[in-house]
């Protein structure tokens, strides 16, 4: 069996959608698992689509997620370019031999005269106002113009486009790896302009040409490309063979939370969670669209998330690490029905992953989330913090909310859940607190509850009741991990200082 080589094909029009990342990460997983290639190939053909940074922009978020092509435009790779609008000169070939073969015609038609058969459709009531089997024959083409007048046509520079010629009548077959057999009826497929007039193919021609150059072995996309497949497979069987054509999924949509349709940029707005992967600038409009990045997902937990949507190994488990996924993955065990996306659930495998993964593994973003509001930090202190509060955190911006006490005293304490049971006892008893706490030379977590403890018997008073004060002298509020492990990671002199705070606070 030859290679397994797989690509995934954006078109560079914007940010890029979870559902393109899907598409990504299923590719990659295909591709790995098979000792294969994972190619990225940018079909930027259609020039009036084309977004300024929008190819850097999908790289980035590749490399964020860490599914690294092994060949692209950025990679490099001997089928190359990887850019079709580099590719231009490849084409046209292709476009003439299917001429040639009587498969394809040059079609002269002005886009007005193109709108004036569409009202006449119109008018006449017919349902379809596709350019196919019954209406060419009326239209300005070379099927039904003399050969000397296309010749003079082309000549003379007239602007055309290649059409295929679909025949009527005939059944276009395809075995999907996730939907089995498809059939397609070619009386409801028009006659897709395959050329443009500014020689430019079109994304049809393109990705037929461009997977048989390349090797494709398995081309995945999302099912919104289904249509388009008996345009395809017609052209690998009059251009390469259907025996040398990829094998072929349609992956499910990502479908809204609420009701049915594909996830749009509109939903994620609508109901207050990101639908790119990294966040997206619009480079006309500025305008910012928000990615899971910056929210705070950690890219395992984006790639688990998406993995799960429309795929399972067939048990219980949901928590994949990459290397499992690569070991686990099978399309065909891909459903057909769409996915319904559920942003709480999202961010709960991004708190699955911020607990299961060595803090070291994304303290960095954590120290730079604390040092965009001005707090530098010793790395080995933050690792510390990490550990103590990652069980509390759903978003890596969560651990500022949730460790920020551990850098800075606190601005305000939660007078309200102390004052009404503060008494003097509870006054004597922190006031002789810190000058034990003074006399505690080792400064170790055990050390500290027990000598807390003692003092708390010798006084009469309930543990249970002076933990609260302290923690709110400590943290400010009632949250954070346990009371000595806060006060041993900010030590004697903070602790300390904290406490007599708190007393001040708390007497008046
Ligand atoms: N260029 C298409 C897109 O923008 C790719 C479809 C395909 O993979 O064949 O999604």
């Amino acid at each position: 069996m030859s290679k397994v080589r797989v690509r995934f094909a954006p078109s560079p029009t914007g940010g890029l959608h979870l559902g393109g990342v899907r598409t990504v990460l299923f590719n990659y997983l295909f591709a790995k698992k098979h000792g294969g290639d994972f190619i990225v190939r940018i079909e930027d053909t259609d020039q009036t689509r084309f977004v300024a940074g929008a190819e850097e922009y999908i790289f980035n978020c590749l490399q964020w997620c860490g599914l690294i092509p092994d060949e692209s435009c950025q990679h490099g790779g001997s089928y190359g370019p990887y850019r079709q609008s580099e590719r231009k000169a490849i084409y046209k070939q292709y476009a003439d031999q299917l001429i040639k073969d009587g498969r394809a015609y040059y079609a002269f038609d002005t886009p007005e005269e193109i709108e004036a058969m569409r009202e006449r459709l119109k008018t006449a009531g017919s349902h379809s106002l596709q350019y196919d089997h019954h209406i060419r024959q009326n239209m300005k083409n070379s099927l039904n113009l003399l050969p000397e007048e296309t010749q003079r046509l082309l000549d003379t520079g007239t602007p055309y486009v290649i059409r295929i010629k679909v025949e009527p009548d005939e059944h276009i077959h395809l075995t999907d790896m996730i939907r089995g057999e498809i059939s397609f009826d070619t009386n409801t497929v028009d006659d897709k302009v395959l050329l443009k007039a500014d020689g430019m193919p079109t994304y049809h021609l393109a990705v037929v040409v461009d997977d048989h150059l390349m090797k494709i072995t398995h081309a995945f996309r999302g099912e919104e490309w289904l249509p388009s497949a008996p345009i395809h497979v017609l052209l690998w069987k009059y251009l390469f063979g259907l025996d040398k054509m990829p094998q072929w999924a349609h992956l499910p949509l990502i479908l809204k939370p609420d009701g049915n349709g594909k996830l749009s940029k509109r939903d994620g707005d609508r109901l207050g969670f990101p639908v790119y992967a990294m966040d997206w600038q619009d480079p006309i409009t500025r305008d910012t669209t928000k990615g899971f990045k910056e929210l705070g997902f950690l890219p395992e937990a984006f790639n688990n998330l998406l993995a799960v949507l429309g795929w399972n190994d067939g048990t219980e488990q949901e928590v994949f690490s990459m290397e499992e996924l690569i070991d686990k993955f099978s399309m065909e065990r891909v459903h057909k029905g769409g996915a319904k996306f559920d942003f709480e659930k999202a961010k709960w495998f991004n708190h699955e992953w911020i607990k299961k993964l060595p803090a070291d593994n994304y303290a960095a973003i954590v120290a730079d989330i604390f040092e965009a509001k001005g707090i530098e930090m010793d790395g080995l202190y933050l690792l510390k913090v990490i550990d103590l509060i990652k069980d509390r955190c759903t978003l890596l911006s969560d651990f500022y909310e949730q460790g920020i006490f551990f850098f800075k005293a606190p601005s305000t304490l939660d007078e309200a859940a102390v004052k009404p049971k503060w008494d003097e006892k509870k006054q004597l008893f922190f006031a002789e607190l810190i000058k034990a706490l003074e006399l505690n030379t080792s400064w170790q977590h055990d050390d500290l509850e027990n000598g807390f403890k003692e003092l708390a018997a010798a006084n009469q008073l309930k543990t249970g009741e002076l933990m609260l004060p302290f923690r709110i002298m400590l943290v400010g509020g009632k949250f954070g991990p346990s009371v000595f492990n806060i006060a041993t990671l900010i030590g004697k002199k903070e602790t300390i200082s904290r406490i007599k705070t708190g007393l001040n606070v708390f007497q008046n």
